[in-house]
């Protein structure tokens, strides 16, 4: 395949990454939202886009069935980011990643180091490494979703997850007890493909990154 395949996510990702890709002169032939195909062709004939989950992004770039891909960086600290270059950080999709638990509960001491706490999150590297670093020992359960149920049902004293304006922890009494990191979405870059197709991408990569700064000054 001599084309260019970008591999993105519905919903927040490709809303953002709309005016980047017009940037780079590229626009796709229909919406994902409304549309139930998985690759869709754009208005240059030799790029197309293929539709993942969100967390499948990197492992479509990382074996090249994607050139290119845009993916948070919560999920790339997950993936590890292996065979994928990260050039830019496109500084759409941000959040936070916290530790967040029951209003009332006593983290100060949970999480002094020597302490131990359970802790039910979808982030299983970002938290291990979180509370290694504090020198706390952590009981991990592995969530797909609806984190902020699990302290409300004792299935754990906190979460790990990823937080905008703090409105569902609100709703459901949770109190946002720690930030961990900031989190924004990345270009990943196939390795093989950023040498093989370097002509092809790297005025790309340069559009991007030009849409960035123009944001940013407007
Ligand atoms: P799915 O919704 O299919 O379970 P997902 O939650 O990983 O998967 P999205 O909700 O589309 O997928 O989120 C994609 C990316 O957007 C996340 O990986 C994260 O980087 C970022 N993100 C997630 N939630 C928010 C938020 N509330 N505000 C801003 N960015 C967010
Ligand atoms: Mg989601």
């Amino acid at each position: 395949m001599s084309g260019i395949t970008i591999a993105l996510s519905k919903g927040r990702i490709f809303d953002e990454t709309l005016p980047l890709l017009e940037a780079a002169g590229i626009v796709p032939a229909e919406n994902p939202e409304s549309s139930r195909k998985l690759i869709i062709g754009t208005n240059q004939p030799d790029v197309r886009l293929v539709i993942v989950r969100a967390s499948d992004t990197p492992t479509y770039v990382q074996y090249g069935a994607a050139d290119l891909g845009i993916a948070g960086k919560d999920v790339l600290l997950e993936h590890g980011g292996e065979g994928l270059y990260q050039p830019l950080d496109l500084e759409i999709a941000r959040c936070r990643l916290s530790v967040a638990t029951r209003e009332g509960f006593d983290y100060e001491t949970a999480s002094r180091p020597g302490g131990r706490i359970r802790v039910a999150t979808k982030y299983i590297e970002s938290a291990k490494a979180h509370f290694a670093e504090k020198g706390v020992h952590v009981d991990l359960i592995k969530l797909y979703g609806s984190m902020e149920l699990a302290p409300l049902v004792g299935l754990a004293d906190a979460i790990v997850d990823l937080v905008s304006t703090g409105g569902t922890l609100r709703a459901n009494g949770l109190v946002e007890v720690e930030h961990i990191r900031d989190i924004s979405s990345r270009l990943v870059v196939n390795q093989a493909s950023l040498k093989l197709k370097h002509e092809r991408i790297q005025p790309m990569l340069d559009a991007f990154a030009g849409a960035i700064g123009s944001k940013e000054n407007a």
